[in-house]
């Protein structure tokens, strides 16, 4: 079975290497693919990308965060073993055996994260997760000069190595899901919108997952009457994890956030989604998160306060590079946004 349209795009956009703080490649792509279906595609001076599609009121501003977690070189060491720091919140104890890219300046370089043989190990280290400062990547140099030699030096960033694969009927796997789901979002909004009153700004936002740092300056200069963040979210559809603790199931479509680790949403954004969704017929699940964040929780402390809300898509396995969706998940998400755009003016 061939993969769809979507998919093919997905897997660009999975493949482009861009770790908060180094989004080029990303942005590159999301311009390219956002061009054809907007008046407008720009940067800004920090690397937010910032398209517009039609003119006047309300201003709607999508925002979706172009970054992924990632690894940065920290240290080459005489036998030639790289030492690295990680970027974003990652879960430690799932570094070792991953294979990766170091991206130097002679272009990606393969490594893998190794580890002590099992053979070798005390039975108490069995018992204990592997710590950061005890990890390295070999990329198969013998010395310190092997590795520069490859390219690789003090400060390069790290990926995952991997591609999107289909997983059963209607799901994928593969990494950067978060939020390589949102820039996909993003651009099928902007293809699936005819016609609407108002701007509509579709901003991919640099260092989400350092600490919301892209969109406070993007969402000053745009100045929306209204802001929405498309991200994902947690599934908890799996064993292990209580639906007390983690309710969202893929498949049952997007999530409004009514509220996460900063904040909780604006009122007449919560009108506007929940309506507009029933109004569609397009299903939706309500989020109620004790921590986490997204570009909205940021916004509303932006100027004199901007109105703000997530409707995200779930993924289980979240920052893993395995994570899991159902694209049925990601075409109800576009849909309701088309919706929202085209409802905006009656609420903002
Ligand atoms: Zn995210």
């Amino acid at each position: 079975m061939g993969v769809s349209k979507m998919e093919e795009i997905l897997r660009k956009l999975v493949e482009a290497p861009s770790v908060s703080g180094f989004e080029e490649d990303i942005s590159k792509l999301l311009k390219k693919e956002l061009e054809p279906f907007v008046d407008e595609v720009k940067s800004d001076r920090i690397g937010n990308v910032i398209a517009r599609k039609g003119s006047g009121s309300p201003k709607i501003m999508i925002a979706a965060h172009m970054d992924e977690i990632g690894l940065i070189v920290k240290y080459i060491n005489k036998k030639g073993f790289v030492i690295f720091d990680k970027i974003g919140g990652w879960d430690e104890r799932i570094l070792p055996t991953k294979k990766v890219l170091i991206h130097g300046s002679k272009g990606p370089v393969l490594g893998v994260i190794g580890y002590k043989p099992v053979h070798l190990q005390e039975s108490d280290e069995q018992k204990k997760p592997v710590k950061l400062k005890e990890m390295f990547i070999d990329i198969g140099a013998s010395s310190e000069d092997d590795v520069k030699k490859a390219g690789v030096g003090i400060g390069d960033f790290i990926t995952n190595h991997g591609t999107l694969e289909k997983l059963g009927k209607s799901r994928v796997t593969g990494h950067a899901f978060d939020n390589r789901m949102g820039c996909l979002s993003m651009i099928e909004i902007a293809k699936g919108l005819k016609k609407f009153k108002g701007t509509l700004y579709l901003v991919g936002t640099v260092k989400e997952e350092i600490g919301l740092i892209g969109v406070r300056g993007s969402s000053f200069s745009v100045n929306p009457d209204v802001m929405l963040a498309v991200d994902t979210t947690i599934a908890g559809d799996m064993p292990g994890l209580t639906e007390e603790e983690a309710p969202l199931k893929l498949g049952d479509g997007p999530s409004l956030e009514i509220k996460d680790g900063m904040g909780v949403v604006h009122p007449r954004v919560k009108k506007w989604v929940t309506e507009t969704a029933k109004r569609g017929k397009i299903k939706i699940q309500l989020e109620v998160m004790s921590g986490g964040a997204t570009d909205a929780s940021i916004v509303p402390t932006v100027r004199e306060g901007i109105p703000a809300g997530a409707i995200t898509i779930p993924v289980r396995y979240i920052h893993a590079p395995v994570e899991v969706a159902d694209m049925r998940d990601v075409k109800n998400c576009v849909k309701l946004y088309v919706k929202l755009v085209e409802s905006a003016h009656q609420y903002f």
